[in-house]
């Protein structure tokens, strides 16, 4: 198996756990959901409820979409070039970071970035394009 297709069958096999946890996730809300009794603040739990799922959904989307990315990618063939500096991302590192698009030393420049606008005050959730994760 060549190694792309080896990190295509790694991207689809995220794709999927991720369907999975999303599914489970909801399963278990809803079986907190049929657990409160109705007389203590159903409507408040509702709201929470839908918040949490907003939340799972918001994570889950975000990472699917860097999945899909890649897998859009790999279809066109450009996947495994850095879209900052234009290199090629070595295969050791998409084998471990399927969804990686950019090399380390621009994945470290990024975070770099992305630190110092959180110091500044502009809290952002970590990105998963940082590719610097795990
Ligand atoms: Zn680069």
């Amino acid at each position: 198996m060549k190694p792309i297709e080896r990190i295509r069958e790694k991207l689809l096999a995220q794709r999927r756990a991720l369907f999975e946890q999303v599914a489970r996730a909801e399963d278990d809300l809803r079986g907190l959901d049929t657990n409160t009794h109705p007389e203590t603040e159903e409507e408040a739990q509702g709201q929470n409820l839908a918040r949490l799922l907003a939340q799972l959904d918001d994570r889950g989307n975000v990472e699917l979409r860097t999945i899909d990315r890649a897998l859009t990618l790999i279809e066109e063939g450009d996947y495994g070039t850095c879209e900052d500096c234009g290199e090629r991302i070595p295969v050791e590192r998409l084998e471990v970071l399927p969804t990686a698009t950019t090399c380390v030393l621009c994945a470290e420049a990024r975070e770099r970035a992305s630190r110092q606008r959180r110091r500044q005050g502009d809290v952002e959730e970590p990105s998963a394009t940082l590719g610097t994760e795990r």
